[in-house]
């Protein structure tokens, strides 16, 4: 017998609300998660229409009183339908319940609805509009005078504002609205920075023949019968905006529509305004900053059609557009776009899937591909493309590496080198631009030798462990731990330790050093307030200051063309974070650090500093090779058998008793073992996790290796299982997540 879980309300926040039917013999066959059906429900005389959710064998409640299905709707495959489908694969690949996959692609309708905030622009020409205001001011129109002034100035009004500080009456805007003097905006896009009322319609430019290229071997893809995700591998400044745009066109020009993911909010100011230029209205964006109802609204204009292209970061995924013509990954690589909440699902994987189910394609794009994305480009499951000249024939920047230890043997112990420090002073004399970036991502606390470079590691994970209590040190991943030495072990030089300068320290240095330079401080702590990160950008973009001094925050968005020299300060910091991937982030991060520079006219230049001037993500990030890079990158991961080369799976336990939790992971480990005893799977731990405890939760994690990720997914069913039925496990919160 199978029984069916349905849902009747999916518009509204009842999503867990679901009810168990039995599926009729007769359509034992056919039913699947995400059908609509028919089913008798309350006192009703009609049947109504629910979804299918999940499928079972066990009733829920006493057989007896279960119902039956009556029909299965067919052909009435809706939008929601499928994104159900696509949350029951996401349960099933990544690990969650249904409800928290569903809620995840279903947008939730919040009680209190977020209010509209509504704008007027001028609607005329600048140059009519002052002609206008010559000849209101002659008239006794005092309000409408106010706000046409206001309006020359501004371009763009806030409606509240305009009513409460120039007296701007419905009946005053309503009149000026029907002379078509102004019109009123509802801001849908970019609530907090993106001033559309500025933004000069594009046509579509022509395209370079590298880009006409690209464009022609994607849709020559498109015309197979099974196309193929398509990777565009393409260095930064060589348009892959504009070839994503005519993909987009000819998507629109089939009544398709699309979906353009990219990574973080950084990105979506001067993304977005490009993408507004060239398909204007059509365009909408969701944001990270909106509220659950906000996002709500803008997933309901795409349903009923009124936008074509929806922007935003990986939750966009799910916009629920009725023809899904195509879904396109911008900076492909970057982590934000994996979910760090239950399912953990990874957007790129996720995307391919929704394509699939909808009968779309997937176009990815990235200078510095992630390495699972490029291996599957190698095997041929994915589509490869490639730009490889910067639009305009701009150089490349010039980049040189510093070795720290050298620095160190010549008696200079300041974070600057010897070698940046003239370049600097270079710049500043030619009113040029600097940026120093601190590469803090993932920094975890490693110890290393600033004599020889030395960096301890785990001896079984080959990653760098990390201090605790200033006197032990610990590997992440399996929980080998030893006793913090006073010597390098390998030269025996004193000097070990971990690398404590922070933004603050970099800043108070580059004023000792340079008298009178202006710095500017973008990290953590000068970003908490709102808007502050665009200021920051803002200022210094308007040349307020001469060094701009952050974290991996400002390598992304903004162009600078007076930046000239780019100072990666210790790019050792994140290639000795405690994770497998972190040769693969040291090397994006430095290509795009890099790659800020030499962005106008002038040409860039990039200084490295480091205790690892060999080490083949500095080096191939120097000259920008993606492939050197890659072949060393997946040597690595063979030999270690991480991902790509192998499948991982981490089982994240988290409770507030560390004792509980301990014996609990320790169970399940036992359990693992006993389930599959074939010896081609890797389990290592339990240890504590990266971030052992945050606020007073312990957390642990197993890490699972296998070849083939369907053992992982099958290992994962059976400890779901396991978890339900075992009341040890009540106290602990499981989670899966799958790499
Ligand atoms: P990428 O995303 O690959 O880093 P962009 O799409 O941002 O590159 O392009 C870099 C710059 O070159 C942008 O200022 C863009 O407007 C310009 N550009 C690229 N292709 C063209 C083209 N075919 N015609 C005019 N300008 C172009
Ligand atoms: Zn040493
Ligand atoms: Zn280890």
């Amino acid at each position: 017998m199978i029984y069916a879980d349905i849902i009747i309300d999916i518009s509204s926040d009842k999503l867990d609300r679901s009810f168990q039917y039995r599926v009729p013999e007769r359509l034992e066959q056919e039913i699947k998660v995400g059908m609509v059906v028919s089913i008798p429900f309350g006192n009703a005389s009609q049947p109504r229409k629910g979804y299918v959710t999940g499928l079972s064998r066990e009733p829920k409640i006493d057989a007896e009183k279960i119902k039956d299905i009556c029909e299965i709707s067919s052909g009435e495959e809706t939008t929601e339908s499928r994104l159900i489908a696509l949350a029951a694969w996401m349960r099933e690949n990544y690990g969650s319940t249904m409800i928290q996959a569903l809620k995840t692609v279903l947008p939730i309708q919040e009680k209190i609805k977020a209010k509209e905030k509504k704008y007027i622009c001028l609607d005329i020409p600048e140059e009519e509009g002052h002609k206008l205001l010559a000849d209101l001011e002659k008239t006794r129109f005092r309000a409408r005078t106010r706000l046409l002034r206001e309006l020359l100035e501004k371009k763009r009004l806030d409606f509240t504002f305009a009513s409460k500080e120039l007296g701007a009456t419905s009946a005053v805007v309503k009149k000026m609205q029907e002379q078509g003097v102004i019109r009123i905006e509802y801001d849908e896009i970019m609530r907090n920075s993106l001033n559309t009322g500025d933004i000069v319609a594009e046509d579509s430019l022509p395209l370079t023949d590298e880009q006409e290229t690209a464009v022609k071997q994607i849709l020559e893809e498109w015309e197979k019968p099974f196309p193929r995700p398509m990777l565009i591998e393409g260095v930064t400044g060589s348009g892959k905006t504009q070839v994503y745009m005519k993909l987009i066109e000819s998507t629109i020009a089939q009544g398709k529509q699309t979906i353009v993911l990219i990574p973080e909010i950084a990105l979506t100011y001067q993304t977005v305004r490009r993408f507004y230029a060239r398909f204007g209205d059509k365009v909408s964006v969701i944001n990270s900053r909106q509220s659950q109802g906000e996002r709500y609204d803008q997933f309901k204009r795409a349903k009923r059609g009124e936008v074509q292209v929806m922007i935003g970061p990986r939750s966009a995924l799910f916009t629920p557009f009725g023809n899904l013509g195509l879904i396109i990954i911008d900076e492909e690589h970057e982590p934000s776009y994996k979910s760090e909440s239950s399912p953990r699902y990874h957007a790129r994987e996720t995307s391919i899937k929704r394509a699939s189910l909808e009968n779309a394609r997937v176009v990815m794009g990235s200078a510095t591909p992630s390495v699972e994305a490029y291996s599957q480009a190698m095997k041929g499951v994915y589509g490869l493309v490639r730009l490889n000249a910067r639009y305009g024939s701009r150089p490349m920047p010039q980049v040189s590496i510093v070795d720290l230890r050298e620095e160190l043997k010549a008696g200079n112990r300041s974070v600057l080198s010897r070698e940046l420090r003239e370049k600097m002073k270079l710049r500043f004399e030619k009113k040029e631009q600097v940026i120093l970036f601190l590469n803090r991502r993932g920094y975890a606390g490693f110890v290393s030798c600033r004599s020889c470079g030395h960096v301890m590691k785990c001896p079984h994970c080959d990653v760098s462990l990390s201090e605790h209590n200033n006197e032990r040190l610990l590997c992440h991943y399996c929980g080998y731990e030893i006793r913090k030495p006073q010597a390098c072990p390998v030269c025996g030089s004193p000097y070990i330790g971990g690398f404590k300068a922070g933004t603050q320290q970099i800043e108070k240095v580059v004023r000792e050093t340079f008298v009178g330079v202006r710095t500017l401080r973008m990290d953590f702590d000068t970003t908490r307030t709102k808007g502050s990160y665009e200021k920051i950008l803002a200022s210094f973009a308007r040349h307020e200051a001469d060094v701009l001094i952050g974290t991996q925050m400002i390598v992304k968005g903004h162009d600078f063309p007076d930046v000239t020299l780019v100072g990666v300060v210790a790019a050792d910091l994140s290639l000795n974070a405690e994770d497998y991937r972190c040769a693969e982030r040291t090397f994006q991060l430095l290509c795009q650090a890099a790659g800020r520079g030499g962005r106008g006219e002038k040409p860039g230049e990039a200084v490295i500093q480091t205790y690892h001037p060999d080490h083949y993500s500095i080096q191939a990030a120097a000259v920008q090779n993606y492939e050197a890079f890659y072949e060393e990158e997946m040597s690595y991961r063979t030999l270690m058998d991480y991902p790509p080369a192998a499948h991982m799976m981490a089982v994240l336990g988290s409770s507030p008793s560390d004792e509980i939790l301990v014996q609990a992971m320790h169970y399940l480990k036992l359990y693992i073992q006993r389930i599959y005893k074939e010896n081609d799977l890797h389990v290592i731990g339990p240890a504590f996790a990266a971030v052992g405890k945050v606020k007073d939760i312990y957390r642990q994690v197993i890490y699972l290796k296998h070849e083939d990720y369907q053992v992982l997914v099958r290992i994962k069913d059976q400890l779901e299982k396991y978890i339900e039925i075992n009341s040890g496990f009540r106290n602990i919160y499981i989670q899966f997540d799958f790499s």
